[in-house]
């Protein structure tokens, strides 16, 4: 179901019949999808429901078995070569940070610059990258030594090092404490403010209804609303959603 006028919208995704298994399981039965957002489009929906799958297939990272996906106008080719070019282009932020252990916050942020962007002379790009989430002094500390919040600034800091078209970010504060969380909730509320594109899965349903221009609603392998997150809020279509929303403003 589509509903509202997206008027602004500078991002365009579209999904057609997108199939996705692994093995005799089926993570994604059939999404078709056409969103239009001015800056973020939020994933919502159940546990298993598919909202990763989805947007590993988006990002680059996984092919779907099947259906087919285009972004602003430009349709995605699942071939290795293709998703390699259109990988670098991205910038991917999952919840458990998946920084480096033995390297410093710089040297993680360095990492990709060097060897997925080829940028030689990137420091200072790194340290900016850092400084505009306020880890610049702590550039030098392995993510041992950060809190967890902190890491998820470098790990965000990393995915934006080299200017991403689209920012993808799976559940970025699922591991977080609610202090860490509303602190990560807040870099990625200024990071709408500074029209990034950005496409995220999230259980902070307060902070999909503030931040998010639209909203899917994914479960049991579909999307089965799709709109501007005051209307899914305020009046969602689906019994899918109404149940879901239902079940999880309860408490
Ligand atoms: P969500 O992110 O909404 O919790 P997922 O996309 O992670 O859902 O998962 C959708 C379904 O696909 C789940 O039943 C999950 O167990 C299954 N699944 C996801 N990834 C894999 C995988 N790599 N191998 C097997 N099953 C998977
Ligand atoms: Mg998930």
């Amino acid at each position: 179901m589509i509903r509202g006028l997206f008027i602004l919208s500078p991002m365009q995704i579209s999904c057609h019949s997108v199939r996705k298994t692994y093995g005799t399981h089926v993570a994604l039965a059939d999404v078709t999808l056409d969103a239009g957002f001015a800056h973020t489009l939020a994933l919502i929906g159940p546990s298993g429901g598919g909202k990763s799958t989805l947007l590993r297939i988006l990002a680059g990272l996984e092919m779907p078995d099947s259906g087919k996906v285009s972004i602003d106008g430009r349709p995605m080719v699942f071939e290795e070569a293709w998703m390699h070019k259109y990988r670098v282009k991205v910038g991917i932020v999952f919840q458990g940070y998946n920084l480096f252990p033995h390297l410093t916050a710089l040297q993680n942020v360095l990492l990709p610059l060097h060897q997925v962007h080829k940028l030689t002379d990137s420091n200072q790009r790194a340290i900016a990258a850092l400084d505009r989430f306020r880890m610049a002094d702590h550039a030098n500390k392995k993510p041992s030594e950060l809190s967890g919040g902190q890491r998820q600034r470098v790990a965000i800091a990393r995915a934006l090092a080299a200017d991403p078209e689209v920012l993808f970010m799976d559940e970025p504060t699922a591991a977080l404490d609610p202090e860490m969380t509303a602190e990560v909730l807040e870099v990625i509320a200024g990071l709408r403010g500074a029209k990034q594109p950005l496409l995220l899965v999230t259980h902070e349903m307060g902070f999909a209804r503030e931040t998010a221009d639209a909203v899917a609603f994914v479960s049991d392998g579909r999307v089965l609303e799709c709109c501007d997150a005051g209307s899914f809020f305020s009046d969602p279509q689906s019994p899918g959603a109404i149940r879901f929303l239902e079940r999880i403003l309860k408490y």
